[in-house]
């Protein structure tokens, strides 16, 4: 069993309903267990600002598919919800990135883990932190330590959508 942390993004098409079911779609892929996840958080886009505002959360699970495995389900996913990939940073239905797999480092041609982007990206660390604030990231430091790199201007793009307590399954 690995404990895998996984980052939801979307700006399209009812974005709140398209994080929540993806929530629920994670909890129900094979061999997989739903045990948290994040408030929903609002974000500014990274990239392109001519569009929508997007809707981010983390959930932490708990599989014994391996990386690619995983991956492979996600993009099935994303496909499910009828991503379009039009432009590089453009809006999206459903974005959904593996952040972390346990403490596995790895450089694929398919997979990089931990996920390249996190540490600036502050739509990723604050749900992140909700979770776990003292979560290790392999050879960065803790979530904590990053949003402080990050520093305030960053975090302040990203907001909590509603203040409720994080939910665990
Ligand atoms: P994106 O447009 O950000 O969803 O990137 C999708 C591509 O990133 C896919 O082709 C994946 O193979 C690749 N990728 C590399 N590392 C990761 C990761 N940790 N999580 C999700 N996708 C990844």
């Amino acid at each position: 069993m690995a404990n895998v942390w996984i980052g939801l993004g979307s700006n399209l098409e009812n974005p709140v309903k398209q994080v929540s079911d993806a929530l629920i779609e994670l909890a129900n892929l094979p061999n997989t267990r739903l045990l948290k996840a994040s408030n929903l958080w609002q974000s500014k886009p990274f990239g392109p600002q001519d569009q929508p505002d997007f809707i981010n959360a983390v959930a932490e699970i708990t599989t014994t598919l391996e990386p690619l495995a995983l991956l492979t389900q996600l993009q099935t996913l994303e496909a499910l919800h009828q991503r379009k990939r039009e432009r590089h940073w453009g809006p999206r239905t459903l974005d959904l990135d593996i952040l972390l797999y346990d403490t596995l480092v790895l450089t694929d041609e398919k997979l990089t883990l931990p996920h390249p982007g996190i540490a600036q990206r502050a739509f990723v660390l604050c749900p992140l932190a909700e979770l776990n604030e003292n979560l290790l990231i392999p050879s960065l430091g803790t979530v904590k330590q990053l949003i402080q790199q990050l520093g305030k201007e960053a975090s302040s793009q990203v907001l909590p959508l509603e203040a409720k307590a994080t939910t665990s399954f």
